[in-house]
């Protein structure tokens, strides 16, 4: 093995046609973080590395070091996500999950624990015992955010301290209290400001067992939304659309 080739377990985020049969793939891997590379041939019929480079897969790649993309030449799958696939309502959460990481996952930065988050996220999404499917969404949001560095504060007033706050600013970064909050804060339920805190220490298999009101979805949708796009310059999410069009209350 030459010493530009590597192997790395990685989860697949996106995967687009490139030129007459090459696809450009985003992998997310424990050790690299991010990385785009490019896949020659895979969408000849009888490529070997067919099977392995489409989105929701999770495997086991051997790249070569190239100038500016590195390229995939051996693959071996260890899971196959094919529920998002089968079921056109389960598809973009799992694609939420994955838009989301690529874009709050660094490149050349190991990401051992995104990619566990990610693993865990999409199993349990395809496990099919799952009835909040955008409440997961949410809870896997701020976990990756928690994870990868910035997430809204939710404990307590974040100037004073004060626990009982439910003014959110996405500019401050998380919640106030009434004495400390400024003209730029949105009020928020105590039942949502709750939810939104147990979203973020729970384990994710835990969501299960949660059932919000209306009203707190609204609330959390928005609250995410807003942050997303100040802190993390997240404008409109593909997958945010196929979801509202799908499912219009969500
Ligand atoms: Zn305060």
């Amino acid at each position: 093995m030459s010493e530009r080739t590597y192997k790395t377990d990685a989860l697949i985020l996106s995967s687009r046609p490139l030129g007459e049969a090459d696809r450009l793939v985003d992998l997310l891997t424990w050790e690299k973080g991010k990385i785009t590379a490019v896949a020659r041939g895979a969408r000849k019929v009888k490529s070997r590395l067919a099977a392995g480079v489409d989105l929701f897969t999770y495997g086991y790649y051997q790249l070569h070091r190239g100038r500016s993309l590195d390229l995939i030449t051996g693959q071996e799958v260890r899971e196959h996500f094919t529920a998002f696939r089968e079921d056109v309502a389960l598809y973009p959460y799992g694609l939420f999950l994955a838009e989301i990481t690529g874009r709050l996952v660094s490149t050349e930065e190991p990401a051992p624990e995104p990619c566990s988050l990610l693993l865990k996220g999409w199993r349990l999404l395809c496990d099919g015992s799952l009835k909040e499917r955008m409440l997961f969404c949410h809870a896997f949001e701020l976990k990756l955010m928690d994870l990868t560095g910035f997430c809204p504060h939710l404990k307590g007033c974040l100037i004073c301290g004060t626990p009982e706050s439910l003014y959110f600013s996405s500019r401050q970064g998380g919640l106030l209290c009434r004495k400390c909050a400024g003209g730029d804060v949105v009020k928020l339920g105590a039942g949502t400001v709750a939810l939104a805190r147990r979203l973020l220490e729970a384990p994710l298999e835990r969501v299960k067992v949660l059932r919000p009101h209306a009203l707190q979805m609204r609330e959390l949708a928005g609250m995410a939304a807003s942050f997303r796009r100040y802190h993390h310059d997240i404008g409109e999410l593909r997958s945010l659309r196929l979801i509202s069009f799908l499912s219009p209350g969500e």
